[in-house]
């Protein structure tokens, strides 16, 4: 459906758990992390529920994110059961990469038809220090795993921090030159934790890749869900992508609506309005009812994020509330 800009909304973020294996110093806290209760989580069934009224609704392509998806149990079984319903054309998966080696398999039997891994940095201990945990072995073996697969669409995210993994970036995109995978360097946003960092900025890494690389050709033409804007380097077997929403705002086509892990319904990733869709379903709503309030959420999606005026924090944007969720809550 459009929402009250004119946009299309058709794309749905789920994240499945607010629990990672990982704890990357942008998105969680090292310890004292709050985490949601089983019971507060929403099950399979609910999310399914949700998917099929939101499908009603023009949702077709839906992420599975978290937390770490793949932690939780029986992940392939939701993604099969959401990729049946009528309306949904495609389930697709962010992960750490982590725990992928051994579930790809039954993940991609199950329908999935795209994964994204995110991996800020190749070496072993600056993975460590961003991640606090030493498993860039699995993480890599997952993505060796995810690419024996052609007919999956394989991602690499990396969130670029100047001072922190800046000798990675060429490095990472040497990726997309040897094997056919789409490299995207992605600005921080000021969210949770996390700090924007105009230092790390898409023409920041645009030019450390240009001078390792030759120049880069913009790619116009849709890839994938999101805002990314791809180009092809000479000789590069996979694209390079820059997801910036702090230097090139793209609200103007934002498309996406998300789901938090309990059940919150985000029209938009900085402000905390929504609806708490978990109340309504536990509270016994029909989906009539449910219909009509996530239709309303869609509809009054604010225009635009101020990331920008994030000094502002506290304020009040839009007559919208800044967002004080943790992205390991909300799922990025
Ligand atoms: N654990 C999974 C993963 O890392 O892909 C899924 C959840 S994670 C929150 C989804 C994405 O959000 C990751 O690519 C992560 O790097 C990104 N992310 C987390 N905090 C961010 C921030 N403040 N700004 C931009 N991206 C962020
Ligand atoms: Fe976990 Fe993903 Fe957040 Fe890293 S970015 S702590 S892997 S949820």
């Amino acid at each position: 459906m459009l929402d009250q800009y004119g946009r299309k909304i058709e794309y749905l973020r789920i994240s499945v758990t607010d629990r990672c294996n990982l704890r990357c110093r942008y998105c969680m806290p090292e310890e004292g992390v709050e985490l949601l209760q089983h019971s507060q989580i929403l099950s399979y069934d609910e999310i399914k529920r949700i998917v099929k009224i939101c499908a009603k609704l023009g949702i077709s392509r839906i992420k599975l994110t978290g937390g770490e998806p793949l932690v939780r149990k029986g992940l392939s079984s939701l993604l099969e059961s959401l990729k049946s319903i009528e309306g949904i054309e495609e389930v697709t998966l962010t992960t750490n990469g982590v725990l992928l080696k051994s579930q790809i398999e039954e993940l991609v039997k199950a329908g999935l038809s795209a994964v994204n891994i995110s991996l800020d940095t190749l070496d072993r201990n600056q993975y460590k220090k961003l991640t606090r945990k030493d498993q860039l072995e699995e993480a890599l073996q997952g993505l060796e795993e995810a690419l024996k697969y052609p007919q999956l669409n394989v991602k690499v995210n990396c969130v670029t921090m100047l001072g922190e993994n800046d000798d990675q970036w060429v490095k990472l995109a040497a990726l997309a030159k040897e094997k056919p995978v789409d490299v995207r360097f992605i600005e921080m946003m000021p969210i949770g934790i996390g700090q924007s960092d105009p230092h790390g900025s898409q023409e920041i890494v645009y030019r450390s890749l240009k001078e390792a690389y030759e120049c880069g050709k913009v790619l116009s033409g849709k890839f994938g869900n999101g805002p990314a804007m791809y180009m092809q380097f000479p000789g590069f077997k996979g694209k390079i992508g820059f997801i910036s929403a702090i230097s090139h705002q793209f609200c103007d086509s934002c498309n996406r609506i998300r789901l938090t892990a309990d059940g919150f319904l985000k029209p938009c990733l900085q402000y905390s309005c929504g609806r708490d869709l978990r109340e309504c379903l536990r509270s016994g709503r029909s989906d009539e009812e449910i219909f009509g309030i996530i239709k309303e959420t869609i509809y009054t999606k604010p225009r635009s994020h101020q990331f920008k005026n994030s000094e502002n924090e506290g304020l009040v944007c839009e007559t919208k509330q800044i967002e004080k969720r943790r992205m390991s809550s909300i799922g990025g």
